[in-house]
């Protein structure tokens, strides 16, 4: 086993991804991000590897490159999540950790991590947290008990579970309209648009916003 060559391998896989996320990645992108030439040099090797390939401009991860990717990304932003949910850190303390735990968890431990902080799906910095095993088992689990908004019956009451979007921006409005977790919710009206009260506070919301809110299913 060579540690060291998988952390320089873990390192670059995740620059690449980041890149990626913003639609740049390509070679004169990724030396603008490594002005010491580390990462472009380790390429080559990399590539022998068949983790990449580079095509003049082009770098793409190769199907095994990216299931490694993805694993390092959402053990990353999973350990984000703990370190700012969990242990009280502001996001900006998280990275050296986060840094560290990526390259540390062992995969049973990733899946008690992210069932425990309830499957969250972005990281403290916005940014989406990739899907493991345990999530996709969740959703069938709570679809269960748990029903859309948009599903209930007008008139009647019940509890918010969870705010269900990768839309950080909707989600700030939401939580700064008081719907979180645990808050009770009235269906008022569905149609034009869906309204609910909320702390004696009446809000019209768009249908989308509403499907993404979920809560508990009462048997009344
Ligand atoms: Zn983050
Ligand atoms: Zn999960």
């Amino acid at each position: 086993m060579n540690h060291y060559k998988d952390y320089r391998r873990d390192e670059l896989l995740e620059i690449l991804w980041h890149l990626d996320e913003d639609h740049e990645l390509t070679l004169t992108s990724l030396k603008q991000h490594d002005p010491d030439g580390i990462f472009t040099q380790d390429l080559a090797t990399f590539s022998d590897n068949g983790i990449l390939e580079v095509d003049g401009e082009n770098i793409t991860l190769t199907p095994t490159g990216k299931e490694i990717a993805t694993g390092i990304i959402r053990r990353h932003r999973l350990a984000e999540r703990l370190l700012t949910d969990v242990l009280g850190k502001t996001p900006e303390e998280t990275e050296n950790a986060a840094c560290e735990f990526e390259h540390i968890l062992a995969p049973e431990l990733v899946e008690s991590i992210c069932t425990l902080l309830g499957h969250p799906k972005l990281c403290p910095h916005g940014a989406p947290i990739p899907k493991g095993h345990c999530c996709v088992e969740s959703d069938k689990l709570v679809q269960s008990i748990v029903i859309r908004l948009s599903d209930m019956e007008v008139g009647k009451t019940s509890k918010v579970v969870l705010i269900n979007t990768d839309d950080k921006i909707r989600m700030n409005k939401l939580l700064s309209l008081g719907i979180v977790p645990g808050v009770p919710i009235t269906l008022m009206q569905k149609r034009p648009a869906i309204v609910v009260e909320v702390n004696q506070t009446q809000i019209a919301l768009e249908k989308s916003v509403g499907d993404g809110i979920n809560v508990w299913r009462m048997e009344r």
